[in-house]
């Protein structure tokens, strides 16, 4: 056994992996635990054994930060290629680009604007009758009027989440999301990519260190606990519980695969925005890795749906009427002695991966100062409430 102690990780995704390596790093033997058969968690990537194509398993990951620390990090493990993520959108029955930008407003409805006359055109379509957004709804009505929302907002979030956005907060939609001038980059942030092996790569990488035991296909209970000086939990926080309190709400997704000889649809992304179409978009898998060329293509059809026991929880909703049963589970947590709760599942968050990598780096050294001078963890660096 290591000088320094024994250390489990539940999970060997991006947070359990870069916790892992920062911690074998400095002498701790670092045993991982993953039920799955392969690392990288929900980032895992394999190539098409037919085609060749580079396949996003568990739905498409593109890398954006404004997070110099952290894309300096995946750069050490990982070659980087230029990606810009273009999505298109086919909403009663044309193809739009995304996010609405001014090409979509000039097309939907057959304009030449220039940037202020697109804006003052768009005020007078926002209802201003609404004072105080409360729901989506009302928020999307009040920054872009009815015909924009119904074509672009309304059946996409309706097939998302599973419930109406009259139904859903109007916080989800923050800021006006529309931009006036011709930008269809999704993101804004100043390092954006995708790596050329795929993310098992950059995982497999990362985990690349002495000290570190991978524990693949098995799963980790907490009755194991008694076995190490320290635990990081990356599974779901209800489920480190047995659901004992109830299971919290996640959306999960089904992937319809199918595959086409040729170029299915010429683009990585494909929205529907039309409640009549099931699925809410198709990805190409080929066009995430533009660098590369392959006569077959891997598609995947996607449909959301609301997430039972033994799905995959990929989307927390975090209802009003959770709050409860969340915080149950974070009293809990904080009543549990030497370990942490990291990542997505364990702190029930949506989390990029840069974010997710931010934190992991973040409770790593946390972890080691703390040590250094016998202070205790805390079950959370960044708590569900
Ligand atoms: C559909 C989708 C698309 C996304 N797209 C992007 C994107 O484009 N860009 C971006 O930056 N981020 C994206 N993300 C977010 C990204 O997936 C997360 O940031 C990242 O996966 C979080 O890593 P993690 O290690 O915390 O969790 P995970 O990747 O979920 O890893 C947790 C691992 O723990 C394992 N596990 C759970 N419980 C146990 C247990 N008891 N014992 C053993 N193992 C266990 C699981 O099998 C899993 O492998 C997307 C997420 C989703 C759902």
């Amino acid at each position: 056994m290591s000088a320094r102690g024994r250390i489990a990780i539940a999970g060997a995704g991006l947070s359990g992996a870069v916790i892992g390596r920062a911690l074998a790093a400095e002498g701790y033997s670092v045993e991982i635990f993953d039920s799955r058969s392969h690392i990288a968690g929900n980032c895992h990537t394999e190539r098409d054994a037919d085609t060749g194509v580079m396949v996003h398993v568990y739905g498409p990951h593109i890398f954006h930060t404004d997070d110099t620390e952290v894309w300096d990090y995946v750069n050490r493990f990982a070659t980087f290629m230029p990606y810009k993520n273009r999505v298109k959108t086919t909403s009663q029955g044309q193809v739009f680009s995304l996010p609405v930008n001014l090409h979509t407003i000039n097309q939907f409805f057959g304009k030449t604007f220039r940037p202020d006359e697109a804006r003052a055109f768009i005020e007078t379509q926002a209802d201003t009758s609404i004072t105080d957004p409360q729901t989506f709804e009302e928020q999307a009505l009040r920054f872009v009027g009815r015909d924009l929302y119904e074509a672009f907002f309304k059946g996409y979030t309706q097939k998302q989440w599973g419930c109406s956005p009259t139904a859903l907060p109007a916080s989800i939609l923050k800021r006006l999301p529309v931009r006036f001038n011709y930008d269809d980059n999704y993101f804004f942030h100043k390092h954006q990519g995708m790596p050329e092996n795929g993310y098992t790569e950059l995982v497999r990488g990362i985990l690349d260190q002495p000290g570190i035991t991978l524990h693949l296909g098995t799963v980790y209970h907490r009755s194991q606990n008694d076995a190490f000086d320290h635990v990081f939990y990356s599974g779901p926080l209800d489920g480190y519980f047995d659901y004992e309190n109830g299971q919290l709400g996640y959306r999960t997704l089904d992937f319809e695969r199918f595959t086409y000889d040729g170029d299915y649809q010429g683009c990585a992304v494909m929205n529907y925005g039309d409640v009549s179409v099931p699925y809410t978009r198709i990805t190409e898998h080929k066009h995430f890795s533009p660098w590369e060329t392959h006569q077959g293509s891997v598609c995947y059809r996607e449909f959301s749906r609301e997430c039972g026991q033994d799905d995959i929880p990929y989307y927390p909703i975090r209802l009003v009427e959770e709050k409860q049963q969340l915080a149950a589970y974070v009293r809990r947590a904080e009543e549990e002695t030497a370990i942490t709760f990291v990542g997505r599942l364990g702190t029930y968050r949506y989390l990029d991966m840069d974010v997710t990598i931010r934190e992991a780096l973040d409770t790593a050294r946390l972890f080691l100062d703390q040590r250094r001078v016998d202070i205790p963890m805390p079950a959370f660096l960044h708590a569900p409430v």
